[in-house]
């Protein structure tokens, strides 16, 4: 909700922009809630256009000189943000699980302690940004230089804040970018936090941070005329927006969207290591809200019930609980929306006559877990890939399973959704990884592995999961770089 300031006692973390911290011009703030326990643990400001455009000056202004730093300071500058990312680390994972509801021990440590990579990872890379060289003749040849694009705005999302927002600042600004980062309405308060590290050690107006809802903030900063490259993460249906916005002013665009990823269980994977690397793959430990969550479960007949049976029994040890606790291996869905959502869902697969609950179920209505957005870890059996629970991106821990007999038809059933993120594939038979992965429509596959996206790997979907790729020095130069040929005549000179 908007408010004027000064309300309430949840303290106000403010902007970052032109390397000082501010509050929305008009005064007006958005509340932050934790959503384990439904309570408002902050305000943050709520920017209007008037605090877009000062955002988007600053970091033009700022373009002028860094664009010209050396490769080598930018990246000194960086290794010290790494550095101090590390020092820091714990007081921001806390902040990340209070404000997503992500449990401290399984998600928001890990993902804290992913930002200090990332940023050693791009300042490692950051002298990589070379060309090439043509001799056309003797006395003229041709060269490419790869230059920065200038202001790029960067809309991340709420499932997990400090990754989105390192991998998109670290890759921007090592190859001479500025940066807006738009922070999500429901989790600001650590990409804030990165951005006060950032700030530390760069020249002001390199990385500003505004905070405000998606429609208003994020379409003013989308449209700004002064912004050169949109870097979003985030569903489809508003990557559709971006990428109209981005088409008013032909400029690039890198959409990191949703996906229905398969995960797909050959009989050979009748193991422990397999149910524990579906789980991974499904992102359980984070409720599922994960673009890569491999939420269709394709098991093989032969092994069906034995597999969902060992994965049933793993499904109802994980602890789900207060974020904060050590020994929750889960922590809360970010909102209401979310709540109502996946529950939903969960009562739709379920009313069809088929569908058989393996494990989890509805949100509790009472005890302790009825005092947040909690949801169990799900797990229903005997879907068909035509329900809306095998075919809509539910961002819920709802794992759906559907049976298999012919490696053909599990390939056909696997490609038929319009997404494209992330493949998992799990055999112990290297000629059915490999055909799988080769006939399946996926940005990323996995085989026999199930880990999140990390520096060095190229990310990014196919189909309506997206386009480009972030993540790995190929990621830096394709969607943070343009590139500019030179042709030299020097016969005559
Ligand atoms: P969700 O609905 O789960 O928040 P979105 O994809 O809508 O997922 O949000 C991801 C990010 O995109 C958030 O930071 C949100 O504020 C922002 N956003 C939403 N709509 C727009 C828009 N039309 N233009 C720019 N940013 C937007």
């Amino acid at each position: 909700m908007s408010s004027n300031l000064p309300e309430g006692d949840a303290p106000l973390y403010k902007m970052w922009v032109n390397g000082l911290e501010v509050v929305a011009q008009d005064d007006t703030t958005i509340d932050v809630l934790n959503p384990a326990f439904q309570t408002t643990i902050a305000k943050v400001p709520h920017a209007s256009t008037a605090d877009v455009g000062k955002a988007v000056d600053a970091a033009a202004k700022a373009f002028r000189g860094w664009r010209h730093w050396p490769a080598k300071e930018r990246a000194e500058a960086m290794l010290k943000i790494a550095d101090c990312i590390e020092a820091e680390a714990e007081a921001l994972a806390t902040l990340l699980a209070t404000e997503t509801g992500n449990a401290l021990r399984t998600a928001a440590r890990p993902e804290a302690a992913g930002a200090v990579g990332i940023f050693r990872y791009y300042a490692g890379v950051a002298s990589e940004a070379k060309g090439e060289t043509v001799p056309l003749s003797a006395g003229k040849l041709s060269y490419t230089v790869r230059e920065p694009l200038g202001v790029v705005a960067a809309i991340i999302p709420w499932n997990s804040p400090v990754a989105a927002a390192a991998v998109k600042i670290a890759s921007a600004i090592a190859v001479g970018n500025t940066i807006v980062v738009k922070a999500a309405e429901d989790a600001p308060l650590s990409a804030l936090k990165l951005s006060a590290i950032c700030n530390r050690f760069l020249p002001p107006g390199v990385v500003n941070c505004i905070t405000g809802y998606g429609k208003e903030t994020g379409a003013h900063l989308t449209a700004h005329p002064e912004v050169r490259k949109i870097s979003f993460t985030g569903s489809t249906e508003t990557g559709k927006a971006i990428m109209r916005a981005a088409a008013e002013k032909i400029i690039p665009v890198s959409l990191e969207l949703g996906g229905k990823s398969p995960s797909i269980v050959f009989p050979s994977a009748d193991s422990d290591w397999a149910v524990d690397g579906v789980m991974a793959a499904m992102r359980f430990t984070r409720q599922s809200q994960s673009c890569t969550a491999g939420s269709r479960l394709f098991v093989h007949r032969e092994i069906y019930d034995a597999f969902l049976d060992k994965l049933a029994t793993r499904l109802n040890r994980l602890v789900v609980g207060d974020p904060l606790e050590e020994s929750t291996d889960m922590g809360a869905l970010i909102n209401d929306r979310q709540y109502t959502k996946v529950n939903d869902y969960v009562r739709c697969g379920l009313a069809e006559p088929s569908a058989r609950l393996l494990s989890g179920g509805e949100s509790p209505r009472q005890g302790n877990l009825s005092e947040g957005y909690f949801a169990l870890p799900t797990l229903i059996s005997g879907v068909h890939n035509s329900w809306r629970v095998a075919r809509e991106e539910i961002f819920g821990p709802v794992l759906v399973a559907i049976p298999w007999s012919d490696e053909s038809e599990v390939l056909e059933m696997a490609n038929d959704t319009h997404y494209g993120l992330a493949a998992y594939i799990w055999t112990t038979q290297l000629g059915e990884a490999m055909r799988c992965s080769s006939a399946i429509d996926a940005g990323w596959i996995q085989v026999n592995s199930g880990t999140a996206p990390g520096a060095g790997i190229s990310f990014g979907g196919m189909k309506e999961s997206g386009f480009g790729r972030e993540f790995s020095l190929e990621g830096m130069l394709e969607s943070f770089t343009q590139r500019k040929s030179i042709t030299l005549d020097f016969s005559n000179t």
